[in-house]
């Protein structure tokens, strides 16, 4: 027999299947769907059978060297939409593959089989028993010089093997450092009164022990004291603290206990919004849904009983959920209704877990998998339903190689399953709602929110007036009543801003001038923890300068609000207020995201200040401010979609106060109070907003009346990049019709990273079914030059940055 492999070589001339000879010995081993190891002219490469067949029109044949897995890792289905995505993205078939595995799959794993650890050797074919008598893995180089794949295949497929990957350097076991007294309350107190006047930092610790004498864990004091830890070294030092550490556990959600949930009786709305998804289910139709429902209005109720009617038919359910707001308060909710047949999904797992969350999908010990974009490939073979919660996001959108959009990758799963997919949404993008009211979606919608809590009342602040009545600060006068009102009646307030660090860029008060990253045209921005500079684009990092490079002025100053700046601010005004701060330098270590929003669950802070990632599924009924710092920050960027996602993400925050029986109030502090999109969202109308913005993309030839297309193309050579650019607009202007619009050469927003200059050219069309093909022929002309100059071309179909 012969297979057709695609190989592990990501270019032009091997993006095609090429034939193999299939060994005699391993005639019933291999299957469509499977990795092989194959040679390719000196070397072994890995590759994926795509078919295979009794002949080949190829004479001289090599044989496939031995097969990487027992079982397929692409279902027939998921080979087929491979093609289609390298269709749709322009990818080579081999990253379209690989984009549908778990990482594990990839990396650098020494690959084993294991004994399942309820069967015992002896019921294992007789070749295999010595070989597991002593050992519960066996490696699987061995097995395969000992010919034995063919035998552990058929085990597999009883269920006694399974093939497990080991990282080759081994992982440390994840500890997590603990803090706690070694003496008893009475001595930390005469500790703490005998301690001198000057070592107010270690007084403040021994103060917070007298308080709470249980163990906490080192990072948690530091962040809530706000204290260093050398403070807390000298006083471990000291025999007064004791330091220990504990190991966390691999299975994020192990040690976890979920309350399991009933079905709730639903609303007469949420009764009117599911009918017709469950009868898509029940006829197996295959349809889009637009769910359309504030926040609150009970969406995720909706979700989970269509999925109870999957399951009960025997069918499997994905539900995309975006990265932030993939929480474990939103993991409850699935897994509290359906238990331990739920898989879940996310970056914040270690490769090895994403693995073993991957392989209960294809073991189908699971039928629902909740996930971030890539779970959009999940191995189901029998799929009744794909959700896609905040559909608007934009992170559903890859942004490398295959650039797909996993809205796409759904509805066309969905066609070949025959069911339902529910986009579910507060604020719908504009090209789903637009899709929706033609009637290409079916829009369903929930107008209320769930036992009639109202809306919070939202109020925008002019900030400009603010400054002309000699208010310099960054809160507003009734931001800052508003938040002490709140304290004084123990209810939580949320602060929300969006930006990282510090301040986000440094200037000088005299000049003008703004300090930039030498290799690319971005300011730098400045980071207090280790009093830096950093490009978040390259990575350069640089200390401030003493004096300005243009003027020599020693007035340098950071501008911009960051959340550690607010953060000192609060500490100044509101002394008595506890903050926690949420952003990227928060949460980096896995798990913290959680702990801080645990604790502020549990009261112990009064407000919650941070970035994105506070917008979007906290649903405490303490909330009842939000404060938003400053709504302006995202309207002014480089992409017709700012005013779209500043409604977005004000309308977001928004609806995290007052969900429960307390009342919420919500201020919106801006510079630009007249914008539309600031005014909609405060009067939290999507649909004059989406009217207004229709306009705006109509006249701008804008999606979704035109579909728009990006070409980037960057080299050190500036002349380089604007010759290639130059050919590549006409090339693609003489070849598309005379509706196409086709902008640039123009130098991208971000005109310079890593040294290397980019320059950009935008199509807009209505209709160019051409389209692909001219800019695959593009590539292929460049591939050359690409390979051996440096010049890179990347071509974003349907591009969400635009920078
Ligand atoms: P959304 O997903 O639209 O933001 P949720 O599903 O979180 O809204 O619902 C908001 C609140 O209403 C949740 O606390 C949820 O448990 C509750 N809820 C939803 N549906 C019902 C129902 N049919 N009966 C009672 N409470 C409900
Ligand atoms: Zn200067
Ligand atoms: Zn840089």
């Amino acid at each position: 027999m012969i297979a057709s492999v695609i190989v592990d070589v990501p270019a032009k001339q091997t993006d095609r299947s090429f034939d193999y000879k299939i060994p005699e010995s391993l005639n019933d081993v291999i299957k469509p769907g499977m990795r092989v190891v194959v040679p390719f002219g000196p070397r072994k490469i890995q590759g994926f059978v795509v078919s295979i067949k009794p002949q080949s029109d190829f004479k001289k044949l090599k044989e496939i060297i031995e097969p990487m897995d027992l079982y397929p890792v692409l279902t027939d289905e998921l080979l087929e939409l491979g093609d289609w995505l390298t269709d749709k993205t322009l990818a080579y078939k081999i990253s379209a593959f690989q984009v549908m595995l778990p990482a594990a799959l990839k990396a650098k794993y020494e690959k084993k089989l294991r004994i399942m650890p309820s069967v015992t050797p002896e019921s294992l074919a007789a070749p295999l028993q010595a070989i597991f008598k002593n050992n519960d893995t066996y490696s699987w180089d061995e097995a395969s010089n000992q010919g034995l794949l063919s035998i552990l295949q058929k085990e597999a497929n009883r269920g006694k093997i399974e093939v497990v990957y080991e990282v080759k350097e081994r992982i440390k076991k994840k500890t997590i450092k603990y803090l706690l007294p070694k003496v008893t309350k009475e001595e930390l107190i005469n500790l703490m009164n005998e301690m001198p006047a000057n070592a107010s930092k270690q007084k403040e610790v021994l103060n917070f022990f007298i308080d709470h004498p249980k163990q906490i864990e080192s990072r948690e004091l530091l962040s809530v004291l706000g204290i260093s830890s050398a403070t807390v070294k000298s006083l471990v030092k000291k025999n007064i603290l004791l330091e220990k550490s504990l190991e966390v556990y691999r299975d994020p959600y192990e040690d976890r206990k979920f309350d399991t949930t009933k079905p709730l009786p639903l609303s007469e709305d949420q009764e009117k919004a599911i009918r017709p998804i469950l009868t898509t289910i029940e006829e197996k139709l295959q349809k889009v849904f637009l769910l359309y429902g504030v926040t609150g209005s009970g969406k995720t109720e909706i979700y989970l009983q269509s999925i109870q009617q999957v399951i009960e038919k025997g069918r499997e359910a994905i539900v995309l959920v975006p990265e932030i707001s993939l929480t474990p308060q939103m993991v409850k909710r699935f897994k509290g209704r359906f238990g331990n047949k739920v898989a879940v999904l996310h970056s914040g797992l270690s490769l090895g877990e994403k693995y073993d969350e991957w392989r209960k999908i294809q073991r189908k010990e699971v039928s629902v998998v909740v996930g971030a974009r890539s779970a959009i490939f999940a191995p189901f073979e029998n799929l009744g339903i794909i959700i896609i919660d905040e559909e608007h996001e934009t992170s559903y959108k890859q942004e490398d190689n295959p650039r797909y959009h996993a809205r796409d990758v759904a509805v066309q799963r969905s066609i070949f399953h025959r069911c339902p997919v529910v986009l579910g949404s507060a604020t719908p993008s504009l090209e789903s709602f637009a899709r929706a009211k033609k009637g290409v979606y079916e829009l369903l919608t929930l107008p209320k929110r769930m036992n009639n809590h109202a809306l919070p009342s939202v109020q925008i602040i002019d900030m400009r007036e603010e400054l002309r009545e000699g208010n310099r600060s960054m809160f507003s006068r009734s931001l800052l009543e508003g938040i002490k009102a709140r304290l004084e009646k123990k209810e939580q307030i949320v602060l929300f801003l969006n930006k990282r660090g510090h301040s986000s860029f440094v200037m000088c008060r005299d000049c003008g001038y703004v300090i930039n990253c030498p290799n690319c045209d971005i300011s730098l921005t400045y980071h207090r923890a280790n009093q830096q500079m950093k490009c978040h684009y390259c990575g350069y990092e640089s200390f401030v300068p003493k004096q300005c490079p243009e003027c020599s002025s020693e007035h340098i100053r950071y501008f911009g609000t960051g959340t550690q700046k607010v953060e000192e601010e609060l500490g100044k005004i509101l002394p008595e207020a506890r903050v926690i701060r949420m952003d990227v330098d928060t949460t980096s270590r896995k798990g913290s995201h959680e702990r801080l929003l645990d604790d502020f669950q549990a009261g112990k802070a009064d407000i919650l200040l941070g970035t994105q990632m506070i917008a979007k599924g906290l649903d405490f009924p303490n909330i009842t401010l939000v404060g938003v710092l400053s709504a302006d920050t995202m309207l002014h960027l480089p992409d017709f979609r700012s005013s779209e996602k500043t409604f977005q993400l004000l309308t977001q925050v928004s609806g995290r106060a007052g969900r429960h029986e307390l009342e919420g109030e919500v201020i919106i502090q801006t510079y630009t109070p007249e914008h539309y999109s600031i005014e909609l969202a405060g009067e939290q109308n999507f649909d004059r907003f989406f009217d207004r913005e229709m306009m705006m993309r109509k006249l701008h030839h804008y999606p979704p009346f035109y579909y728009i297309t990006l070409i980037t193309i960057s080299h050190e050579n500036v002349m380089k990049v604007v010759s290639v650019t130059e050919n590549i607009a006409k090339y693609v202007g003489t070849r598309v019709s005379k509706d196409a619009i086709i902008l640039g050469p123009v130098a991208s927003p971000i005109p310079r990273i890593n040294n290397r200059y980019r320059y950009q050219c935008l199509i807009k069309y209505k209709r160019e079914p051409d389209l692909s093909r001219i800019l695959k022929s593009l590539l292929d002309h460049y591939q050359q030059e690409m390979a051996s100059s440096g010049l890179q071309i990347s071509i974003d179909l349907n591009p969400y940055i635009l920078m």
